[in-house]
């Protein structure tokens, strides 16, 4: 397939190249990166854009992917597909597809679950939002790219899926990692409290896959110095987009209210940033309840 790549950063790179690897016709354009082997490089947006079947898009916000939209739809082929696989806010992917239909181009949501090593490994999964028809367009690529595609329904269904994964993840990292500090302050083992709880119903993913104390579980961040992983500053912004979607849907979420506050705080106001989303639990040791 012809295919124009717009943003060739941490995850964009290893996505285009797959897909070159994988024998697709790859143009990528980049403000700062430089592109990836077998990855021609534009000179500007349009040329990346210009008689691709697809574009795709890997973009840090909502306000970029809008701006970038706006240049590149005049010059796309009617009925290719933009493809934006960045995690931006519903509104801006809602109405970025409401433009590319006004101009006869087909706009497929699909942010991405797996951070570096999956977009290199080619092992992804996409959660997409926009019409049936360009979604089994993009199907092929979505193979290439990851393990998993989820056709998730209309336009910003794609990042709905995508922030309220992330809304749950972030709070259960949280209370996770309050557990183990509790623990050690009551005096049971690490390993015992593990041992129990991930056979137990307090069990879920940050627990016994992304353990978030040292040594304990399977190997993760938390042996690696807490180097990200998934950084805090990224679940950050994706609670960010949870509550403000919240605010726009008039849904109460305090749960998720409660860990965008303290991923603020830890990324802003303590030493966070930087850091993986798990070293939550050296913050909760260091504190007790005043
Ligand atoms: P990044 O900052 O490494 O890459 C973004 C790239 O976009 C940069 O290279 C930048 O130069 C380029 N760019 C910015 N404005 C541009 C423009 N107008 N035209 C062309 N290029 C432009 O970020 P990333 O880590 O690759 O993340 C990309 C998206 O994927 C983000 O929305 C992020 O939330 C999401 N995401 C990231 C991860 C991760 O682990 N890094 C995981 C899941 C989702």
């Amino acid at each position: 397939m012809k295919v124009g790549f717009i943003g060739l950063g941490n995850m964009g790179a290893p996505m285009a190249a797959n897909l070159a690897k994988a024998g697709h016709d790859v143009i990528g354009f980049d403000l700062a990166a430089p592109g990836p082997e077998g990855v021609a490089t534009a000179a500007n947006v349009a040329e990346a854009t210009r008689d691709r079947e697809v574009v795709i898009t890997m973009l840090p916000n909502g306000d970029i992917l809008r701006s970038v939209a706006a240049e590149i739809l005049p010059v796309m082929e009617k009925g290719a597909v933009l493809l934006d696989c960045s995690t931006v806010d519903v509104d801006s992917a809602r109405a970025v597809a409401a433009e590319a239909e006004a101009a006869g181009v087909m706009a497929v949501d699909a942010p991405v679950s797996g951070g570096v090593g999956g977009a290199t490994a080619g092992t992804l999964t996409f959660m997409a939002g926009g019409p049936e028809e360009a979604f089994a367009k993009v199907k092929p690529l979505f193979d290439v790219m990851g393990q998993k595609a989820v056709h998730c329904g209309d336009s910003g269904n794609g990042q709905a899926a995508k922030i309220c994964n992330n809304m749950i993840l972030g709070a259960t990292m949280v209370v996770t990692c309050e557990a183990f500090a509790l623990a050690d302050k009551l005096g049971l083992d690490r390993d015992r409290m593990f041992d129990v709880v991930s056979t137990s119903s307090g069990s879920s993913w940050s627990l016994n896959t992304y353990c978030p104390a040292p040594g304990i579980g399977p190997q993760s961040p938390a042996d690696n110095d807490y180097k990200p992983g998934f950084a805090a500053d990224l679940m950050l912004k994706d609670l960010r987009l949870a509550m403000q979607a919240a605010e726009t849907a008039d849904a109460d979420t305090p749960m998720g209210q409660r860990a965008a506050e303290l991923y603020a705080e830890f990324v802003e106001r303590e030493d966070g940033k930087g850091r993986d989303f798990s070293a939550m639990l050296p913050r909760f040791e260091k504190r007790g309840r005043g």
